[in-house]
C-alpha cells in the first residue's frame, strides 16, 4: 500500500462513504492532475468522468486560472468580508450579475413584465404576472452548495415574514430533492436515506411529485431503447400534482411562501431531467400562486445544462462568429449559463456553488433581488440586518479564479469545445443501448446518467445487495475512468476540455464495465 493511502486509512473519515468497505481496499490517492486527466501516487492516469463530484469546468491545472489565482496570491490570499471590501469579490459579483440577467430581465431595474411591475411582495398579493422576470441584483457569498441553499431558504423566509406575507412560512420542494447536507439544507431534501438519521433535527418542508419519466406511475408507454421523456404517454399528471399542490396550501390560508428546484436536472436525486416545458409550466403555476422562486443551480449552473437537445447524427455545429469578432459580441452568442434560462424562467434566488470557481476552490453564490435586499434595510436598532456570514466569505482566492473562470466560460473556443462535447456525448452514449442492463440513459447538456436495470424491458431494478451502480464503477476505475454512481444510475459528467476521444473512451469502458453485469436471470449476490 503506497504509505499516503496508509495515512488515508489511519486518519481519514470521507464523505457519503461506508468506511468499513474503505478501509478493505488501497484507496485511490490523487497527486496530479492536467486537463480531464488525474494521476495517482502509482503513477496511474484516469480520466475525470464526473470533474471532480460535478465541480470542474475547465479541466484541471488550467493555465488560466492558475494564473489567475497566482496573481491574487501575490497580493492577498484571504481578508474577511465583514466590515470589509476587496477587489476581486466585488468584480465577480458584478459579472455574475450580469450573466443571471439575460438581455431581457435587464431592460427594467426590477424586472420585466410589460409596464412598471409591482414590488414582489405587492406582486404576490395581486399574484404575480405569468412570466414574471424578476433581476438579481444582489450577490451574498458563501462556501459551497448547501451554504449557498441556506442563505437562500434564510433569506426566503425572513422576507416572507417581513413583507407580510405569511407568519409561518412554508416551502415547497420535489420529491428525490437534494439541497445539501447542512440542517436547514437537509429539510429542503427529500431522500429519505439521508434524511432518517437526523429527522429528528429537521423542520417540515412539503415535497411534490417531480417529473421522472421512466419511472413515472402515469406513464403508460412500454419500455423503449430511447430517453424515456422522449416515449412517455402521460396527461403532464406531474404539474396536474403540482398545481393541486398550491392549491391545496392556498386553501388553508397560509399560500407557499416558496418553490425550490434544480431546474432541467435534479442531481443526487439520480439525474432525473424535466421533460420540455416542464420548469415553464412549474414556474408559472408556483408565480401564479405567488410563491417566490428559489433555483438550486449548484450542479446546473456554469453551462452545465448544455445547448438544448442535440440532433440524432448531427455533425457538431460550430457558432457561427466571424473571425476576429469583438469580444462583447460574442458573448450575447453565448448558450444560456444558466438552466433556468433555457425556459425563460428567472428566479428570485439563485443558488450557486461547485463550477462557480471552475472547480478551484470551496465558495458559493446566492443571487437575489432588489426587493428581498430592500427587505433588509432599516435602522441600526431595528435590527433588520440579515446575521448570517462565515469567515471565509467572499474569499479573494475563489473570487479571482471566478472571474477566470466566467470569462473563459464566454470565449468562442469554450463555447464551441461545450457544443462538440455535448453532441459527441450524445451520440457515443447511444452505443450504450445494446446492454440489456441499460434501462434509460438520460443526457441533459453536458451531464448524464444512466440507470442499470435487471431488465430493460420491465425496467426491474437491481437488488440492492448487488451494488449494480459500485460495481461498475470499480470496473471504470480498472479501466482507468474515474466517476461515482447514484445507487444504479451511473453518472457522466465529464469537464468542458475533454476531447472527443476522451469522451468516446470514457462511454466504451462504461459499456465494457456494464456487459461485466448479469443479465436477466439474477446471480446471487456475492
Ligand atoms: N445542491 C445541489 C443541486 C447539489 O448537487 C449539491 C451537491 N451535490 C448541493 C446543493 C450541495 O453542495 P455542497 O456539496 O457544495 O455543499
Amino acid at each position: 500500500m503506497h504509505p499516503l493511502a496508509t495515512l488515508d486509512h489511519r486518519y481519514l473519515w470521507h464523505p457519503f462513504t461506508q468506511m468499513r468497505d474503505w478501509l478493505k481496499r488501497e484507496p485511490i490517492v490523487i497527486v496530479k492532475g492536467k486537463g480531464a486527466r488525474l494521476w495517482d501516487a502509482h503513477g496511474r492516469e484516469y480520466l475525470d468522468a464526473n470533474s471532480s463530484i460535478w465541480t470542474n469546468l475547465h479541466g484541471h491545472n488550467h493555465p488560466r486560472i492558475n494564473a489567475a489565482i497566482r496573481r491574487q496570491l501575490g497580493k492577498i490570499a484571504h481578508s474577511s468580508a465583514l466590515g470589509l471590501a476587496n477587489e476581486p469579490a466585488s468584480l465577480l459579483a458584478a459579472e455574475l450579475v450580469e450573466a443571471a440577467n439575460p438581455a431581457v430581465a435587464q431592460a427594467s431595474s426590477l424586472g420585466v413584465k410589460g409596464a412598471s411591475p409591482p414590488p414582489v411582495h405587492e406582486a404576490r398579493m395581486l399574484r404575480q404576472p405569468a412570466g414574471w422576470k424578476p433581476a438579481l441584483r444582489k450577490v451574498f457569498f458563501s462556501d459551497d452548495g448547501s451554504t449557498a441553499m441556506e442563505v437562500a431558504l434564510k433569506l426566503a423566509y425572513a422576507f416572507a415574514r417581513r413583507t407580510g406575507l405569511s407568519q409561518k412560512p412554508k416551502f415547497l420542494t420535489l420529491e428525490g430533492a437534494y439541497h445539501g447536507d447542512t440542517v436547514g439544507a437537509v429539510s429542503l431534501g427529500h431522500i429519505d436515506l439521508f434524511h432518517k438519521a437526523h429527522a429528528g433535527l429537521l423542520f417540515k418542508t412539503d415535497k411534490v411529485m417531480a417529473p421522472y419519466c421512466y419511472r413515472c406511475p402515469f406513464n403508460r408507454a412500454k419500455a423503449e431503447r430511447a430517453d424515456a421523456r422522449d416515449y412517455r404517454k402521460c396527461n403532464w399528471e406531474c404539474i396536474g400534482k403540482l398545481e393541486q399542490k398550491f392549491t391545496a396550501q392556498a386553501k388553508r390560508g397560509n399560500p407557499y411562501a416558496a418553490f425550490v428546484f434544480e431546474p432541467l436536472m435534479q442531481g443526487a436525486a439520480g439525474m432525473i431531467p424535466q421533460p420540455a416545458g416542464w420548469l415553464s409550466r412549474a414556474a408559472e403555476i408556483a408565480r401564479a400562486h405567488g410563491a417566490l422562486l428559489i433555483a438550486d443551480e449548484v450542479m446546473t449552473g456554469f453551462g452545465r445544462a448544455g445547448f438544448g437537445a442535440p440532433q440524432e447524427g448531427e455533425r457538431p455545429r460550430e457558432p457561427k462568429h466571424p473571425k476576429g469578432l469583438h469580444a462583447g459580441l460574442a458573448r450575447t452568442l453565448t448558450p444560456p449559463l444558466f438552466a433556468c434560462h433555457h425556459e425563460g424562467v428567472q428566479p428570485d434566488f439563485l443558488a450557486l456553488a461547485k463550477g462557480l470557481t471552475g472547480g478551484y476552490l470551496p465558495m458559493a453564490a446566492t443571487l437575489t433581488t432588489q426587493a428581498v435586499f430592500d427587505a433588509f434595510l432599516g435602522e441600526y436598532e431595528e435590527f433588520k440586518t440579515f446575521f448570517h456570514g462565515h469567515s471565509f466569505t467572499g474569499n479573494q482566492l475563489g473570487a479571482a479564479a471566478g472571474l477566470a473562470s466566467l470569462e473563459m466560460l464566454q470565449t468562442t473556443g469554450s463555447v464551441r469545445a461545450r457544443r462538440r462535447l455535448e453532441q459527441t456525448l450524445h451520440d457515443e452514449l447511444r452505443t450504450l443501448w445494446r446492454w440489456p442492463n441499460v434501462g434509460d440513459i438520460r443526457q441533459v447538456g453536458l451531464v448524464a446518467g444512466i440507470e442499470l436495470v435487471r431488465d430493460w424491458r420491465t425496467r426491474e431494478p437491481f437488488d440492492l445487495r448487488q451494488r449494480a451502480g459500485i460495481r461498475v464503477c470499480e470496473a471504470l476505475a480498472k479501466r482507468g475512468v474515474l466517476t461515482r454512481p447514484i445507487g444504479d444510475v451511473v453518472v457522466l459528467m465529464p469537464p468542458y476540455c475533454t476531447t472527443p476521444t476522451e469522451a468516446r473512451r470514457m462511454v466504451a469502458a462504461l459499456g465494457e464495465a456494464i456487459a461485466g453485469l448479469p443479465r436477466r436471470v439474477s446471480e446471487p449476490p456475492r
